[in-house]
């Protein structure tokens, strides 16, 4: 199959989804997720329609973005960003998903260039594992507070990268009650959740993004 065709598979799965959730399919954005693929697969993509594009590494996210320049790419910092690549992220990206920590949003918000303002969301470990990113939901109203004092910066909503598990939708439920209890859609109109095996239960759940990588582009080597 060729990007084209899976990416329509993509789209006519999330479609489906929010068919069977009685919710309106348009309201959920697809961020292709291209990392570790070449920069020819992203200009396939976008040559078929796919303008949000994902990446997880700095270095990555610049040498794409360079070499695809002129398409006008819509791109997503999706992975964890250490505070020192803040500033080479800051400039490109248009979303940054996975603020877990005051120290890294403040470095982001010195780092947006003038004029502009970066949407960020905050990652929560919803799985409450020890060696992932994000942050709990206990210190989540105190990060969201930090956020909302640094004019640079728009928070829009909560990621998450739950666990591996037979169950993905208690995790993604997880996350709407949160946001749900943080002022709701209204406040935090974006839900980050949802990647290759499990999109159709995180819009169910109420997914207003899914990250989808493998089954647009293939197995990552
Ligand atoms: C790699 C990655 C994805 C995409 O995962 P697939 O299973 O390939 O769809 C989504 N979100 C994040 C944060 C990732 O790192």
């Amino acid at each position: 199959m060729s990007i084209a065709e899976r990416l329509a598979a993509v789209r006519a799965r999330i479609d489906a989804a929010a068919a069977r959730a009685g919710r309106d399919p348009s309201t959920i954005t697809l961020v292709a997720v291209s990392k570790t693929k070449p920069a020819s697969d992203v200009a396939e993509a976008f040559a078929a329609g796919q303008r949000i594009f994902g990446e997880n590494y700095a270095q990555e996210l610049v040498n794409k973005s360079a070499a695809l320049g002129h398409l006008g790419i819509e791109w997503h910092f999706i992975g964890r960003l250490q505070t020192n690549k803040a500033r080479a992220v800051a400039p490109i990206a248009t979303m940054v998903h996975a603020v877990d920590s005051e120290r890294l949003a403040r470095e982001l918000g010195k780092r947006v260039p003038e004029g502009r303002v970066l949407d960020v969301l905050i990652e929560v470990n919803v799985g409450g594992e020890e060696s992932k990113g994000g942050v709990s939901p206990a210190t989540l109203p105190s990060l969201i507070a930090t956020i909302m004092t640094i004019p640079s910066l728009r928070l829009r909503g909560l990621m998450s990268i739950p666990p591996p598990s037979d169950d993905p939708r208690r995790f993604h439920r997880a996350l709407r009650e949160l946001r749900d209890a943080h002022g709701g859609a209204v406040a935090l109109p974006v839900l980050s959740m949802g990647m290759t095996d499990d999109l159709e239960v995180a819009v169910e759940e109420g997914a207003t993004m899914v990250r989808v990588g493998t089954a647009i582009f293939g197995a990552r080597a």
